[in-house]
């Protein structure tokens, strides 16, 4: 039969219709036995995420003002979707408990936490599940960073033979009993983490879109869906910005080789995005890229000096000018006589003159220039490494579109190539690669 852990964000929870979609999901397949819902989120894009309703309580507490009409948001989501779904849960004293916690000065975390922990009662109460408190199982350590190795050895001696349970997600607690809460968008990171300590076979991740597109469908009208992604071509597309999921959600069923499957809770038919350890098959990908994605927010350095290939202890002078000014590089393309710095535009601000100043200074270089405002567009395939003429036709792509590329680098994984390209033709260029491979 197998062990399914679905995930279900805010979007799929927002109404008492949704959860009714949630509730034939889980039914529909007896596999479906670990649930881990998210708060309810926006019902309409005018609509506020619980979840913020709850920090926005704590904030108007910490200024002395009252949080009367605020909670009466938060509790009025909650009722009516009870009232609508028909049941008889009656989640009054757990709302005024919340409340009174809040009045007493509760810590943020714990007031963000109970967005997901009432949902937890209300999906339990609907599903028939049972309700395991995400405090009891999900461990952080004294400074707050999530204890992998605490949790999973008490999901093993909490969870054995509990046949179907809900745990909200998006906290746990730390050893003094405290709730802890991951960054925002962690019920992600909570499902992973479950499907890791449960030893599903499949991590489902409810949303409420149909998996992951090939490029920004704000680029690119309509992008194909992607049907099947190894966990590091999702990385190399997620670093460029390219995110359906919690970045954190991806290390704990990676390891344990578990795949991820990205669904529609709207629409269950379509066969959403299957994030795997190695394709399911040997055969070639059905297209010769998996996904274009891209980011504008870089500073590159360029620096020439010939003979630089014969020079001992070049490198690590040019990179001890960023060490000293603690800025991590991005990536280092480099060639015979030059050497690029790929930066965060963001790490480097106003010190760019600087860094530049003294990388003249220690190691002579013959020119230095800096160029702001460059975008990095990474063209993610596993199947590139073994197809001849990927490049030529990405750089012919790009010559078509007039678009000049500044710097290229295909990244020694082989799984993707780079292109710098100056941030106004980002659009274009997106474009252009999109339909030189895929339409
Ligand atoms: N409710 C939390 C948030 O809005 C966590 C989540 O939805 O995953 O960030």
């Amino acid at each position: 039969m197998g062990t399914k852990v679905c995930k279900f964000g805010g979007s799929s929870l927002a109404d008492a219709q949704q959860l009714q979609k949630v509730r034939e999901i889980v039914e529909a397949d007896s596999a479906r036995r670990f649930v881990v819902p998210s708060a309810p989120g926006r019902r309409s894009a005018s609509d506020t995420k619980v979840t913020d309703l709850l920090y926005r309580c704590r904030e108007l507490q910490g200024q002395g003002e009252s949080i009367d009409k605020t909670f009466a948001e938060i509790s009025e989501r909650y009722q009516t979707i009870v009232s609508d779904l028909g049941t008889s849960l009656d989640l009054r004293p757990q709302l005024d408990e919340v409340r009174a916690r809040i009045e007493a000065g509760a810590s943020a975390d714990y007031v963000a936490s109970r967005g997901e922990f009432l949902n937890g009662l209300v999906v339990a109460d609907l599903l028939h599940f049972e309700f395991v408190d995400a405090a009891d199982l999900v461990r952080f350590d004294a400074d707050g960073r999530f204890d992998a190795e605490l949790t999973q050895t008490t999901l093993e001696t909490q969870l054995e033979g509990r046949e179907r349970i809900v745990v909200p997600g998006f906290y746990g607690s730390n050893p003094s009993g405290e709730i802890v809460t991951f960054s925002r968008g962690g019920s992600d990171v909570t499902g992973a983490i479950l499907a890791r300590g449960v030893g599903a076979d499949l991590y489902e991740n409810w949303t409420d879109v149909s998996g992951m597109r090939m490029a920004d469908p704000r680029i690119v009208e309509n992008p194909a869906l992607i049907e099947q992604i190894t966990y590091r071509e999702l990385r190399e597309l997620a670093y460029m910005g390219a995110t359906v999921l919690h970045e954190d959600a991806i290390f704990p069923v990676r390891a344990a080789g578990i795949p991820i499957h990205i669904r529609n809770t709207n629409a269950p038919d379509e066969p959403g995005t299957l994030i795997l350890r190695s394709p399911t098959s040997t055969d070639r990908p059905p297209r010769a890229i998996t996904g274009i994605a891209g980011r504008k927010d870089f500073t590159i350095v360029y620096v020439e000096k010939t003979l630089m290939n014969a020079e001992v202890g070049f490198a690590r002078r040019m990179l001890g000018v960023l060490e000293r000014h603690q800025i991590p590089f991005e990536h280092l393309p480099s060639g015979i006589d030059t050497m690029s710095l790929v930066l965060h535009s963001s790490f480097v601000d106003d010190r760019l003159d600087a860094i530049c100043a003294e990388i003249e200074r220690e190691c002579q270089p013959d020119s230095i220039e800096a160029f702001r405002d460059m975008a990095l567009i990474a063209t993610v395939g596993r199947g590139m490494m073994h197809t001849p003429g990927m490049a030529a036709r990405l750089f012919g792509a790009l010559a078509g579109a007039g678009v000049n590329i500044r710097m290229i680098d295909q990244g020694s994984s082989e799984l993707n190539i780079i292109v710098g390209i100056e941030s106004g033709d980002f659009d274009a260029a997106v474009r252009a690669i999109y339909s030189a491979f895929v339409s």
